[in-house]
């Protein structure tokens, strides 16, 4: 018997947001491993299973375990939370393999499916309106196996680029300094009224929200189980939503939906010398002559 090894990510929350099928790769399973919070989260899921569950930092021992079953001829199951590939089980797991030989999709022993998932940003920028809806980025401040300077660099990068940045693993017990050090350096790109949403435990038992600012994000309870979700220049909030517009205002007015003077559907934005795009007053309604 061929074995199979299913990379699945199970959503924010595990059971609304679990894809159809992630939901049947569970139940293909013979074996299930993962991190014993996540293992809690779809434990409905797993009757008459192997189990294993695993602490935080057995990620490689854990993607062993998982590649000794499959190339014994089992269908085993690494779950991580969100998506398998977002600071998930797939890339040590790829690495692993890789480094032990496996063939790909060649392999005779063993087959690979990543199934994906809704990852954290996704959950947690529905929670909190439109916050995504232009160019950004997701940057993890954990320094536990990146070195903190190129974190910084990216930080940095993102803020010069002016993304909306969602950070990752924003902070714990023993990481408290990571977060102010970042703050600051968006501060330097971004006013201090900027919106922050930070969310914990999207779609879980103990969801919170709260929408702040740049100057007050460190202001806040942010744990492990955090997302943060800082705007770009032009992200605002109105009816209590954290809105990054992606440009409707520039050619459009959006109450009348007319088409601003200067500017055409379907082309690239007419800028004027400034680099500013033209036309303020709106002109012909759209798809009038
Ligand atoms: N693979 C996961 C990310 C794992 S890294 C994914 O794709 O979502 C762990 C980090 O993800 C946490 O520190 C937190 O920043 C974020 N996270 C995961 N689930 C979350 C949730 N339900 N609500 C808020 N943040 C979450």
């Amino acid at each position: 018997m061929k074995g199979k090894l299913l990379l699945i990510g199970f959503g924010p929350g595990a059971d609304a947001h679990l894809t159809f099928r992630a939901r049947d790769a569970i139940a293909e399973a013979q074996v299930v491993i993962g991190y014993s919070t996540y293992i809690k989260l779809i434990e409905d899921l797993l009757e008459g299973k192997e189990v294993h569950r695993k602490g935080m930092s057995e990620e490689l021992d854990r993607v062993h375990l998982a590649y000794d079953l499959a190339r014994a001829g089992k269908i085993v199951a690494l779950v991580s939370s969100g998506d398998a590939g977002v600071y998930g089980m797939a890339g040590p797991t790829m690495e692993v393999l890789a480094e032990r030989g496996w063939l790909g999709d060649e392999d005779p022993e063993v087959s690979v499916e990543v199934v994906p998932g809704v990852t954290a940003v996704n959950g947690v920028a529905s929670l909190v309106g439109a916050p995504l809806t232009h160019d950004f980025c997701t940057i993890s401040l954990s320094d536990l196996l990146t070195p903190w300077p190129v974190i910084e660099r990216r930080v940095e990068a993102a803020g010069a680029g002016d993304f909306v940045v969602a950070l990752y693993n924003p902070q714990s017990k023993r990481r408290d300094w990571q977060l102010t050090a970042t703050r600051d350096i968006l501060l330097k790109h971004r006013a201090p009224e900027t919106p922050v949403a930070i969310v914990k435990s999207a779609y879980r038992d103990r969801q919170h929200v709260v929408l702040t600012t740049l100057a007050e994000m460190c202001s806040h309870e942010v744990g492990m189980l955090t997302t943060i979700l800082v705007g770009n220049t032009n992200t605002y909030v109105a009816a209590g939503k954290m809105i990054t517009p992606r440009g409707y205002a520039n050619k459009y007015d959006v109450l009348t939906t007319a088409i601003k003077a200067g500017q055409k559907p379907l082309r690239s934005l007419v800028l004027d010398d400034e680099g500013r795009p033209v036309g303020d007053a709106p002109a012909v309604a759209r798809g009038a002559p």
